[in-house]
């Protein structure tokens, strides 16, 4: 396009390469559509979102207008409150056995930024970070904006998609700087065995590459896994970044509330990155997290209940569908089938699947390339029992006549 000076416009938005390198996340296209949609006023069973349908618990919500009324609106320190610093060590360590000091604590504006934060801190132009597939959506593009090359190790369905140390440390070269784990996983669910992680973290340690655990579901798991901490095991720490989030456990996406348990120096990096661009997360936002770290956990003992309810009748309804076939996940509030065996000349690939799904039974899913996994879809049954089964039967419908 010309402008009025003579000059086009891609000359004026000549973007920088950190930019180009990266792309707008492939999962919001399908979520776009359903919510326009929605707007529409179609009723569609969404099981797009990746966040929790819970509202945040009254005790946390409490807090931030008390510290509103105290007005406590100014800035903080950068590293965040000591108080909270302080909160999420002895949280930390209460409920996953590890032993961190406030010095080795930041808190940052969410999880994402934790993870973003950390490895523009670490990753140099050229090293490479190792991400096990199926990936959540944002590691490669955050490993590229760092100027890094992401490494993808593939897990696979019928080992659950467990993480497994073997292939971590075959991928393993002089340019590896980090390994990245996410257990629970989204999109899968697999929960990576207490044994295999200790594992892993050996294998960082012997090749002297850090070990960056996303704990975002630590506290989602069912069955006979618990929550677990890498930076429970003993000597885990020096080699270790722990990224925690508010978002998943309390139901607090919104707030924007995440953490990074580290060495000091890598914390004072993080820190240092923040004081330069986004300064403290929201004064107001860590005063809510106080009061979630303080509080009780009721109330997410009631929604991993509930959550556990919904995993069984969908992994029942899915796998009832022929052609479906799921493993089972055993943490966060996904699931992940594959749905290859409907694929035809309508819908070729996963996306297909996802765009038709929506199209003619208006249920919304993500697809599963964009995590790395082409042939499967991404299920979050953070939605109602009555959605859930009202999606179900769509979905039998549906996968019932394209068979
Ligand atoms: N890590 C994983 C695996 C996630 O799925 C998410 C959010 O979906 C995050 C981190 C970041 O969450 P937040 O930035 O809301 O804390």
């Amino acid at each position: 396009m010309e402008l009025a000076t003579g000059r086009k416009m891609e000359e004026i938005f000549h973007l920088a390469d950190r930019v180009n390198r990266i792309s707008v996340s492939q999962t919001m296209v399908v979520l776009q559509e359903a919510e326009r949609l929605k707007a529409q006023g179609v009723d569609v069973a969404d099981f797009g979102p990746g966040e929790p349908d819970f509202p945040t618990p009254e005790h946390i919500k409490r807090a931030a207008i008390k510290a509103l009324e105290e007005n406590r609106t100014k800035y903080t320190s950068v590293f965040g409150i000591a108080p909270l610093r302080q909160a999420i060590c002895d949280w930390h360590a209460a409920q996953l056995g590890s032993s961190y000091q406030p010095a080795e604590c930041v808190v940052n504006t969410g999880g994402k930024h934790a993870i973003f934060n950390t490895v523009c801190a670490l990753v140099n132009s050229g090293d490479e970070v190792i991400i096990g597939a199926p990936y959540w959506v944002s590691y490669p593009d955050i490993i590229k904006y760092a100027g890094g090359k992401p490494v993808v190790v593939p897990t696979h369905a019928e080992d659950e998609f467990i993480l497994r140390a073997a292939e971590v440390e075959k991928a393993i070269t002089p340019r590896t700087r980090m390994v990245m784990v996410n257990s629970p996983n989204n999109p899968t669910g697999a929960v990576i065995p207490p044994d295999e992680f200790a594992k892993i973290l050996e294998v960082c340690k012997r090749r002297h590459v850090w070990l960056l655990s996303d704990e975002c579901y630590s506290h989602f798991t069912y069955g006979d896994a618990k929550p677990f901490s890498i930076a429970s095991v003993p000597g885990a720490k020096e080699h270790t970044i722990i990224a925690g989030s508010f978002s998943k456990t309390f139901a607090m996406t919104g707030w924007r509330m995440g953490y990074v348990l580290a060495p000091k120096p890598l914390v004072d990096a993080v820190a240092k990155l923040q004081s330069q661009s986004t300064s403290n997360p929201n004064s107001i936002t860590q005063y809510a997290a106080l009061a979630a770290m303080r509080g009780s956990m009721d109330t997410v003992a009631t929604m991993l209940a509930e959550y556990a309810r919904r995993r069984e009748s969908i992994l029942a309804g899915l796998r009832a569908i022929p052609g479906i076939t799921c493993a089972t996940p055993r943490g966060a509030f996904y699931v992940f089938p594959n749905v290859s065996a409907h694929f035809n000349k309508q819908m070729p690939d996963d996306v297909g699947v996802a765009k038709q799904l929506l199209e003619r039974e208006h249920v919304a899913v993500v697809p599963g390339e964009p995590f790395g996994a082409p042939g499967h879809i991404r299920i979050s049954y953070a939605t109602s029992m009555e959605r859930i089964q009202e999606g179900l039967s769509r979905m039998r419908r549906f996968f019932g006549s394209a068979a």
